[in-house]
């Protein structure tokens, strides 16, 4: 049973910063050429394009947009032309908004649904005829989906929607060799967070102290860890499952 990564082809979507980022990373450390996507050009972008070039594989960062099929068959077709196959696909890309339901418009259910939820069928359904013999797809859920998060209705709804959907995918696709599971993060430290008012991130790092038994926010690297292994045949009889990452909330 092989432990690392080598030689395998990954694609990872949302990776120019936080949770996906560490993912991007992790996996060619781990010693896969990791083709990511972004949305949005930023420094963030940059800084990871120059890190990949610093880093052992045939990596590539991208812009596309994982709401439009369009940009969805461009990232496809770039995976087909410098890797020829995937063995690999993470789905991260997603946005987290807040808003209560009486505010909640028809236009951000749909931006909330369309990143995380419509865009994971998308990408399955487009990459999968690069799969090998053997695949895995890791999608980004949440602990959200399980606990339910005043004002995330439609976040809730959609990181739902990921670990039924891949629930039936594994089953229709496991005899294809390709798994497929969720990965669902309790609160992690990423740049969203980083980036609250002091006085609103002391509040959340205490009660989640509390909330969790390890006793602290969870590191994106430590979501990454998890992503690794589930790209690895280390995980190799798991499929359809939903591994949280949480700190045991
Ligand atoms: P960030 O907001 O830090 O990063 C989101 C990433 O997704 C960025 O790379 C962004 O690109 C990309 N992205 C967003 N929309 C699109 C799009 N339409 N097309 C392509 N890329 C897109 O998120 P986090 O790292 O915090 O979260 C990553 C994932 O983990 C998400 O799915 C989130 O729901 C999930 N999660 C996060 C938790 C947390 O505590 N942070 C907890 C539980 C789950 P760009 O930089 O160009 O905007």
């Amino acid at each position: 049973m092989n432990p690392t990564l080598t030689g395998k082809h990954a694609l990872v979507t949302g990776g120019s910063r936080g949770i996906g980022r560490a993912i991007v990373l992790a996996l060619a450390r781990a010693g896969a050429d990791v083709l990511a996507c972004h949305q949005n050009p930023s420094a963030q972008a940059d800084q990871l394009a120059a890190e990949l070039k610093r880093t052992d594989g045939d990596h590539h960062l991208l812009q596309a947009d994982v709401t439009d099929p369009v940009d969805v068959d461009r990232l496809v077709e770039e995976a087909r032309t410098r890797y020829g196959s995937l063995d690999v696909v993470v789905h991260n890309a997603g946005v987290i908004s807040h808003v209560p339901l009486p505010e909640l418009t028809a236009a951000e259910w749909h931006r909330v649904l369309d990143t995380s939820l419509t865009a994971a069928f998308t990408v399955l359904q487009k990459t999968l005829p690069l799969y090998g013999q053997r695949a895995s797809v890791v999608l980004i859920g949440s602990r959200a989906a399980a606990r339910g998060i005043p004002l995330r209705a439609h976040y809730t709804a959609a990181k739902a929607g990921l670990e039924g959907f891949a629930r039936s995918a594994a089953k229709e696709l496991g005899g294809r060799g390709v798994r497929v599971n969720v990965i669902a993060p309790g609160v992690i430290d990423s740049d969203d967070i980083k980036a609250i008012p002091a006085d609103r991130r002391a509040e959340l790092v205490a009660r989640y102290s509390e909330k969790t038994a390890i006793g602290r926010l969870g590191e994106t690297e430590e979501v990454a860890g998890a992503a690794v292994f589930l790209a690895s045949d280390l995980s190799s009889y798991m499929t359809g499952q939903t591994l949280n990452v949480d700190g045991g909330i």
